[in-house]
């Protein structure tokens, strides 16, 4: 075994370590090589960040973690995550009612809802399908939509990638590791983990930076694609041809992971209890985070962007809704919304204030400024 395969298994070896079936999963290849070309090439562009190593973890529940061991950087993301991605936006592109405008929806034919369509773990998707039937697993027939649905799932796994590189080059390890003794990060609760926690405002303070640093560094990856469009191959270069376009592609595909990744049930006890920020108060800070981000550089079109943004994320809920017997899920937003839930999003984002400090002997990129 490679060197970097052995360490990258010694770094997870409690979650299920390196990823085993390697060589018979071409599109799990696939995305070892995007993950690892995504941080050389932020890496190329300002020399101030580590380095590290992109694999992935045997393990059949949706979640991924970064630590550090032998003082490299290692990010392991669940296979269950690719899979469970990939198939959301392969079932959803080939059902003709979602995202109808792309491609040609006539050649599509819609696939029996499945119970739940916010699945975490590979095995509750085989208990809701009860054969192997092709309808089952469905992948768009027409090439734009199928393009559609790699642009989601690759989009989706790279701003996981870059939530997991965020808690890095933020200097999150480091100091988890000088309150815990541990440099782990994940982004579900893992019970192996239990003993090594900050404490919950702490680690939503955290999470919310991660995210932060995603959300910026995924949409200069888009930017960077569209304006080298000219060398990518003729049958993708469609979904890049405007920015809007691509960047209510990407609204979709992020809005669709928080979807995913989030609790099913939102509550006020949890606010005060969880390691991590909830699901509409995610989505929510995603899309307020864009129209500041657009407003910061002057660009003269946030508000429709942020208008894009809105519509993008309604089709999403649609979109769910279409695929399973949930309906429209809203209550993780209408949860966000609620006076608890805001003044307890007000404390989490103040608590920059007290955490930025402690971060800042570690942090290899300039961290967020201080909240007024
Ligand atoms: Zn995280």
């Amino acid at each position: 075994m490679k060197k970097q395969f052995q360490e990258f298994d010694q770094a997870f070896k409690y979650y299920g370590g390196l990823y085993k079936n390697i060589e018979k999963a071409n599109m799990l290849n696939d995305v070892i090589d995007v993950g690892n070309g995504l941080i050389s090439s932020i890496r190329s562009r300002d020399n101030r960040l580590p380095d590290a190593y992109v694999n992935l973890v045997d393990e059949w529940t949706l979640n991924a973690r970064t630590t550090k061991f032998n003082g490299k950087y290692f990010i392991g993301i669940n296979a269950a995550a690719i899979v469970l991605l990939k198939v959301l936006f392969f079932r959803m592109l080939s059902n003709p009612k979602i995202l109808i405008s792309y491609g040609d929806i006539l050649k599509e034919v819609e696939s029996p809802k499945i119970h739940n369509a916010q699945i975490t773990c590979i095995e509750h998707l085989y208990l809701q399908i009860d054969d192997l039937n092709p309808l089952h697993f469905p992948v768009p027939k027409d090439p734009a939509r199928k393009s559609i649905a790699e642009f989601l799932s690759y989009t989706a796994i790279k701003y996981l990638i870059l939530h997991e590189y965020g808690h890095i080059v933020m200097g999150h390890l480091e100091y988890k590791n000088e309150v815990t003794n541990s440099f782990s990060f994940n982004e579900v609760f893992c019970i192996t983990d239990s003993k090594n926690q900050l404490n919950p405002l702490i680690s939503q303070t955290l999470e919310m930076d991660a995210d932060s640093y995603a959300t910026n560094a995924s949409l200069s990856d888009l930017q960077i694609i569209v304006e080298n469009m000219g060398q990518l191959p003729d049958d993708v270069k469609f979904i890049y041809k405007n920015f809007k376009e691509s960047f209510s592609l990407w609204v979709f595909s992020i809005y669709s992971f928080f979807r995913l990744f989030g609790n099913k049930k939102d509550s006020v006890e949890q606010l005060k209890t969880s390691f991590y920020p909830t699901t509409g108060m995610r989505q929510i800070s995603m899309v307020t985070l864009i129209a500041k981000l657009y407003a910061q550089n002057g660009k003269k079109y946030t508000d429709e962007l942020f208008q894009i943004a809105l519509q993008s994320s309604a089709q999403v809920e649609k979109s769910f809704a279409e695929i399973s017997e949930q309906g429209i899920g809203l209550e993780s937003i209408e949860f966000a919304v609620r006076p608890e839930a805001k003044e307890h999003f007000g404390i989490v984002l103040k608590n920059w204030n007290n955490v930025r400090p402690h971060l800042e002997p570690f942090a290899k990129a300039n961290l967020a400024p201080v909240v007024e």
